[in-house]
């Protein structure tokens, strides 16, 4: 992958002009882990360690934060490397070694917004140098449209989740759970037959759980948008619900390509994504905000694969 454009920040962060950075490789910048000294103050990062460093034009070595995203340049399917100095951080982090889960949720959504940002802020910047043809100019705009709906989307769950967390108090009662769910799934049948899908359900109608009734369509609606987004056109997707001694489970099997071994707790990690499906639409929030709210029910949420395939979310109350 050779470098096709660099931003001004880039120019800067290696002090390098465009016309030096066209054509390189990322490995032509960095710098093997083992061949960099770590300052004195960080003697116990790891974390310093399994970042990756490059070199300045200048020779300076630093530590960086990467992502990369992709999208279309020019008709091509192209790759958009985003590189941070991490110094900063890392220096903040080994001063403040015990930081507030704010801080480091904070920092997970900037990470997040980061990328979309810097996509906008990359296309506007391209299109005032000025771009020639129409065709790539429109497909500028449409990639920074794109960005602004996804900035939009993670916007908007970040408020469910803030709501999640902030809820004053649950008023747990005993639901029927077969009537409730009904309700919720049937919100989900024509999205899911415009796919293909087919959503069945299988509770008994005297299944009794004691939760707050207006966070049930939270829960399963979350566990039930995966589902349908994980699964293949024409799939199945099974509500089930049984008592199990004093607690009720119910449980939402897909048809999709499950939830590899390793990942099975992670999903509920704010903004973790599985590597198989980042390219599926998400934000990785959506898991997180389902274990928020399943927790202050004083009820347990994970995740399963079924042996026939698919993934199972179970939730007990
Ligand atoms: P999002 O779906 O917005 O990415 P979630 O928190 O709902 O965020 O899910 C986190 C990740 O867990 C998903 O990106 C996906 O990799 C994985 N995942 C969730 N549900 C399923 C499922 N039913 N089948 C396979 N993978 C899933």
């Amino acid at each position: 992958n050779r470098f096709l454009e660099a931003n001004e920040a880039a120019q800067r962060l290696f002090g390098m002009s465009m016309r030096e950075l066209r054509g390189m490789q990322e490995k032509d910048l960095s710098v093997s882990a083992e061949a960099v000294r770590r300052p004195k103050a960080e003697r116990r990062s790891e974390e310093r360690l399994s970042l990756p460093h490059y070199r300045r034009k200048d020779g300076s070595v630093f530590p960086a934060d990467t992502s990369t995203a992709f999208l279309m340049l020019q008709g091509r399917p192209s790759q958009l490397w985003m590189v941070r100095d991490a110094t900063e951080r890392l220096r903040n982090k080994s001063v403040r070694r015990h930081q507030e889960d704010q801080d480091v949720f904070m920092g997970e959504v900037v990470h997040e917004l980061r990328a979309p940002v810097a996509i906008i802020q990359g296309f506007a910047e391209t299109m005032r140098r000025g771009v020639r043809r129409a065709s790539d100019r429109s497909e500028f705009l449409k990639s920074i449209e794109g960005q602004a709906v996804r900035m939009a989307h993670l916007v908007d769950r970040l408020l469910d989740l803030s709501a999640a967390r902030s809820k004053r108090a649950t008023n747990p009662a005993p639901v029927f759970a077969a009537k409730l769910l009904w309700e919720i799934v049937s919100a989900f049948v024509p999205v899911a037959r415009r796919r293909g899908i087919s959503i069945k359900i299988d509770i008994s109608a005297d299944l009794a759980v004691v939760a707050d009734p207006g966070d049930l369509p939270h829960i399963f609606g979350n566990l039930l948008d995966n589902a349908i987004k994980f699964s293949p056109k024409g799939g199945e997707i099974w509500v089930r619900g049984r008592t199990e001694g004093v607690e009720g489970i119910i449980s939402v099997k897909d048809s999709g390509g499950g939830i590899a071994p390793e990942h099975l707790s992670r999903v509920f990690e704010r903004f973790f994504r599985c590597a198989r499906t980042r390219r599926t639409k998400g934000t990785g929030l959506g898991l997180a905000i389902v274990q928020g709210i399943v927790t202050t029910n004083k009820g347990r949420v994970w995740a399963e694969n079924d042996p026939a395939g698919g993934a199972v979310f179970k939730v007990a109350l």
